[in-house]
């Protein structure tokens, strides 16, 4: 007798639902699994077949085919392994047959134990798009589905379970939907911690406000590192729909086992020895590289012209589009990279080019490391900002308190809202940056602060890409101002971030 489960599959972050069907027949006794099942899938066989004898179970000696349906989908991953189980189990009469509004998900281990998944929340939710509405699914996934309300969850730790109630699944019992504690800050480095370094905080008070990139130049120890960290600390709290994507993507990586739902903004910061797949994504199971996985954060790039040529050179479509499209043999998958890039360089090799120290580089070895870095990567990055170090008698005799990170999160949140509300009177349909026209649109300017742009372009020799990139930083400061109009203050303070010339 046939039997029928349902479950389903990620390619990226797009789900399949699959119908996984069993069937015995006479013949040489085997256990086939078809419908372009890759070999992990293959695999699952040897894991279920040991699973169900150790549960008491034995497969018998039929041929037993297990098919998965629709047939032309490449299916990777492990998730269906407790779906095949359970088609296995209803087809030897161990269990009645389930429900059909029931999605089942899970990898099993040798003894039936039921192991986490990647990707538990897009599945779930994916079941809840199906029409769907119970899903079977380990219990050491619930940390990142247990806030959801709309969907039944029944959690199983082993097969065993499952076989104990005879397929009966109301009998086994349901999550109860915890409710997200969402905080404004994880606890990272504040504003106020940070000692001298006003141009600095200011440039990323502006880079965070209008979702800029931004370079940061100084010697090492002059603070960048924490100055990067405490821009999280400045960006507004995650709305439950930027939760749910950010918590997607870092479930599609498998690691929300550990960390649950991401209820405060990415901060990550990959080695430079990071290569292109690790940045921007890939390998053969599309996985998420980090400038998805710092999609509504931040990305930090440390050291940044140590990274390879290529690894930087990857990034700089998804900077600008803010998706990335990874495309291998076992399929084509988008994962969304809406972050905001902070960059860090010294001014030279031995990092003292500039600094009260003496750069101890040739002429040769400073032109050579400015080169490193490409002119078209440099131009994506709307701010750049010189990081000095503080000295000791800043350190030892500063007495006034700074501001705080709670207190500049206040303007940017309205410079944003300004920003939201500019962008919904237009008719723009871009979550990526706006082109030169549709700057030209949006952003009003002075005829006075017209000038000064004009005569500031030729003297600087600014590119078109540079010239839009000037108004779009005035536009964000002039929102930081709660400014109607970009003023001449404005373009003269955003000229101030033009990456310095090759020394
Ligand atoms: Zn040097």
């Amino acid at each position: 007798m046939l039997t029928r489960v349902l479950s389903a599959t990620l390619t990226g972050l797009k789900p399949q639902l699959i119908e996984v069907e069993v069937d015995a027949i006479q013949g040489t006794p085997q256990f086939i699994v078809i419908g372009l099942a890759s070999k992990a899938v293959d695999e699952a066989k040897e894991r279920i077949t040991a699973a169900l004898l150790n549960c008491g179970v034995r497969i018998k000696a039929r041929r037993t085919i297990v098919n998965l349906a629709p047939a032309d989908l490449q299916k990777t991953g492990s998730t269906l392994e407790l779906a095949i189980a359970a088609g296995l189990l209803q087809l030897y009469g161990e269990i009645a047959p389930l429900p059909n509004n029931c999605l089942l998900i899970g990898e099993l281990s040798l003894d039936g134990e039921l192991k986490p998944v990647r990707g538990c929340l897009p599945l779930v939710l994916a079941a809840q798009e199906f029409g769907l509405t119970e899903v079977l699914l380990p219990e050491a996934n619930l940390p990142e589905v247990g806030f959801l309300t709309s969907i039944t969850l029944r959690p199983l730790r082993n097969l065993r379970e499952l076989l104990a109630v005879g397929g009966k699944i109301e009998q086994l019992t349901p999550h109860q939907p915890q409710p997200l504690q969402i905080s404004e800050s994880r606890g990272e480095a504040d504003f106020a911690a940070i000692i001298g370094q006003i141009a600095a905080k200011r440039a990323l008070e502006i880079a965070v406000a209008g979702n800029h990139n931004i370079h940061l130049v100084g010697p090492p120890g002059a603070g960048k590192s924490m100055l990067a960290q405490a821009a999280v600390s400045i960006l507004p709290p995650l709305s439950i729909s930027e939760i749910i994507s950010v918590t997607m993507i870092h479930s599609v990586a498998g690691l929300t086992t550990q960390a649950g739902v991401l209820t405060t903004r990415p901060f990550r910061a990959p080695h430079h020895t990071t290569t292109a797949v690790g940045l921007t994504g890939g390998s053969s199971q599309l996985l998420p590289g980090e400038i998805s996985l710092a999609h509504e954060g931040v990305l930090f790039l440390d050291e940044f012209p140590e990274f390879s040529r290529s690894a930087l050179e990857a990034l700089r479509q998804p900077l600008e589009t803010k998706t990335v499209t990874i495309t291998r043999s076992t399929g084509t998958t988008q994962y969304p990279a809406n972050c905001m890039l902070i960059a860090a360089s010294n001014p030279c090799q031995c990092g003292y080019w500039g600094s009260d120290k003496p750069c101890r580089c040739t002429l040769r070895e400073r032109q050579r490391y400015h080169n490193k870095l490409s002119g078209p990567l440099l131009d994506r990055i709307d701010l750049h900002v010189r990081v000095g170090s503080v000295s000791h008698r800043q350190l030892a005799l500063t007495t006034q308190a700074n501001e705080t990170s709670s207190s500049i999160r206040k303007r940017v949140v309205v410079a944003r809202e300004r920003q939201r509300a500019r962008l919904a009177q237009s008719n723009f349909q871009t979550n990526g940056d706006l082109d030169g026209t549709q700057t030209k649109k949006l952003c009003k300017i002075e005829a006075a602060a017209k000038e000064v742009l004009i005569s500031a372009g030729e003297k600087l020799g600014l590119s078109a890409r540079g010239h839009f990139k000037v108004i779009k930083v005035a536009q964000t400061i002039a929102d930081l101002a709660n400014k109607p109009i970009i003023t001449t203050a404005h373009i003269t303070e955003a000229l101030q971030y033009r990456p310095e010339r090759s020394h």
